[in-house]
């Protein structure tokens, strides 16, 4: 029989609706699959088997009723950071201890209304701040993918991590994400996926546990565009419980996906060419370029000049909404507890056991720019240079552009513990460059996988687009995706 877990998730979708198979089959196909393979990658924090099976047999039920949703019986991880009501939620902190939420974020609540079945909850990096998914509480998740002919575990990108080492190791069939400053992008550039980061206010963020509420975004993790189009049609849509969520109808992704790119613009921005990148990636990006070209899009030479400030502006803007968003995690209503003298001890003792040292790192450097004194120095200044970078993009698209590719990340995945935050910081930090940009401008951003580095590895390209423009990077994506043709099976270890 075939390996349910190696469909595509529109696939597994469209044999559960004809009843090739039971929606129960592909999840106890996916259970049995982290069962034996999750002690290996760390990829889930939480398993939730027994619902996941329930929640199967209901899809099976509808689909005998002819009642099936978008999404029937589609196992799903669930990346720790949204809120599932009655299930571990923790954002991978030891500070959210045996947190069990009263309530179901609006995203997976989508996805349940739509049919999917939720196979558990996936690791991260604590809060989702980190590139490599190492400030995790659980431990960091170890890469599907390895080096031709080597055994040394690599990271899986971050924060996203958990989400993207269970779609590329088949421990899901897609995955929600969270982005704030390239945490789905760059780990599904490390894994061989595909990472949608909607335009900021596409999905809800009611029942997400936020870290920097202005640039956060859901968004989904899976192995196709296609994918993508379908995972993202369900989670997307206005709610009236988060006051930043747009009012818009979400247009018909799927129909967007073979759509093509002839006679779109593409921007090439001159300042995505980076000192010290490596050649392979400047190939890559070259590479991509000729293929939308070859099918019929123009390409375009641009400037985006403020592109230099984006990541200083946002180790500012982001500690500082964090520093703020953290407040409320002081033993008092939820998750561990710390007893000291009196209540400030209790705070002190809780904050200093339950937050790992990259959250300690920017709560302190988040309430710093926030005091008086520095407020205008450091925060204001950095919004300021927010609405330039914002603007350097508005002038792109009005110019004619419809589209702009980049590469996703500066690198392949490096392995676990060689980038350490403890001692370069800024080193992390820099895996961000090309995608953090795109938050500070709350527009829409794909990494789709494109190529593979000399040891085989995965590399992916950016597409970035108009606000509430997600149709044309599944359009572009797609392009890029059927061009690269690539074999994205890594060789299976775990
Ligand atoms: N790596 C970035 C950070 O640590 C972005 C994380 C994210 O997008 N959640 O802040």
């Amino acid at each position: 029989m075939t390996d349910l877990t190696r469909l595509s998730l529109k696939t597994l979708r469209d044999g559960i609706a004809a009843k090739d198979f039971t929606a129960l089959e592909a999840t106890d196909a996916y259970i049995s699959a982290i069962e034996a393979g999750n002690e290996k990658l760390n990829a889930y924090v939480a398993v939730t088997a027994d619902e996941a099976r329930q929640m199967a047999k209901a899809s099976d039920a509808k689909v005998a009723a002819g009642e099936a949703g978008p999404l029937e019986g589609v196992p799903l991880g669930i990346k720790d950071l949204f809120a599932t009501k009655g299930v571990h939620t923790q954002a991978a902190s030891h500070i959210l201890d045996g947190f069990k939420p009263e309530y179901e974020s609006t995203v997976t609540g989508n996805l349940w209304r739509d049919g999917a079945v939720m196979l558990g909850k996936l690791n991260m990096d604590e809060f989702a701040m980190g590139s490599s998914n190492e400030t995790s509480y659980y431990g960091p998740v170890v890469n599907p993918w390895r080096a031709e002919g080597e055994s040394k575990d690599l990271v899986a990108g971050g924060s996203s991590g958990g989400s993207a080492a269970a779609v590329a190791g088949w421990l899901c069939a897609g995955a929600t994400a969270t982005d704030t400053g390239g945490s789905i992008r760059q780990p599904a550039a490390f894994t061989g996926t595909v990472g949608i980061k909607p335009t900021y206010g596409r999905c809800s963020r009611w029942g997400t546990i936020a870290f920097a509420s202005s640039l956060d975004q859901a968004g989904s993790i899976t192995r196709t565009v296609e994918d993508s189009a379908l995972m993202l049609q369900s989670m997307a849509g206005f709610d009236p419980k988060d006051s930043t969520s747009a009012d818009l109808p979400v247009p018909d992704f799927a129909a967007a996906v073979e759509r093509g790119v002839k006679g779109l613009v593409i921007g090439v921005p001159a300042e995505y060419r980076i000192e010290g990148m490596p050649a392979e990636i400047e190939a890559l990006w070259q590479q991509g370029l000729d293929w939308l070209k070859a099918e019929g899009a123009t390409l375009k030479d641009i400037s985006l000049p403020h592109t230099k400030y984006a990541l200083p502006t946002y180790y500012i803007v982001a500690p500082a909404e964090a520093s703020s968003n953290l407040a409320r995690y002081d033993g008092v209503k939820y998750g561990l507890r710390v007893s000291g003298n009196d209540i400030t001890d209790m705070y002190e003792l809780t904050r200093a056991a339950g937050f790992g040292r990259e959250v300690k790192r920017r709560v302190m450097i988040g309430t710093y720019v926030l005091s008086a004194g520095f407020y205008d120095a450091y925060y204001v200044r950095a919004q300021k240079v927010r609405t330039l970078i914002k603007r350097d993009f508005d002038e792109a698209f009005q110019g004619g552009v419809d589209a702009i590719l980049t590469p996703a990340t500066p690198s392949a995945a490096f392995g676990i513990g060689e980038q350490d935050l403890s001692v370069d910081p800024v080193k992390m930090y820099l895996n961000d460059v090309f995608t953090v940009t795109v938050n500070m401008a709350g527009l829409p951003g794909i990494a789709v996988p494109a190529g593979k580095d000399a040891a085989g590895l995965p590399l992916g390209l950016q597409l970035i687009g108009r606000p509430f423009d997600e149709e044309t990077l599944f359009a572009a994506g797609r392009v890029i995706e059927k061009n690269a043709a690539l074999d994205l099976a890594p060789s299976k270890w775990w």
